[in-house]
């Protein structure tokens, strides 16, 4: 397969958000992946899953369909919750994503990302477990899902 030419990130607003690449990893390496076109949504996840599996107080996430990514590397996975798992790099243990076993979209952990700066948080979900010293945008609408992380 011949690889695009990579039109991502040129100035911010001369673009058509479709046409977007997006790139990360973990940290060593073993594990990379790009997704194509606009991300669905953003947002932080105060959950315990996420906060257990990651090792942080929150985890901020982008959300892209499921045939937009493609992971490369060998990915080692663990099933965090009945409804779903995480996707990790086996060698230096760096969380990638998680999906949901039935949705058509997976959720990459935007710290992975080689320019994470360009996907800011727009909410902040399972808001009622957020670690009450961490101030991650308190004006963010606040929602208190009801579904399994
Ligand atoms: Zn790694
Ligand atoms: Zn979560």
């Amino acid at each position: 397969m011949t690889k695009p030419a990579d039109t991502a990130h040129p100035p911010e607003g001369s673009v058509d958000p479709a046409a977007t690449l997006h790139t990360g990893g973990c940290h060593c390496g073993r594990v990379r992946f790009t997704a194509r076109g606009a991300p669905l949504s953003t947002g932080w996840c105060h959950c315990t899953i996420c906060r257990r599996t990651t090792g942080a107080p929150a985890l901020a996430w982008v959300t892209f369909p499921r045939e937009a990514v493609e992971i490369s590397g060998t990915p080692a996975t663990y099933r965090s919750s009945p409804v779903g798992e995480r996707v990790l790099c086996p060698v230096c243990g760096a969380q990638i994503a998680y999906r949901g076993d039935a949705s058509p979209t997976i959720d990459l952990n935007a710290g992975v990302f080689d320019h994470p700066e360009r996907y800011p948080p727009a909410a902040h979900g399972f808001y009622a477990d957020h670690v009450a010293w961490f101030d991650a945008g308190p004006d963010l609408p606040k929602v208190d899902d009801t579904d399994s992380p």
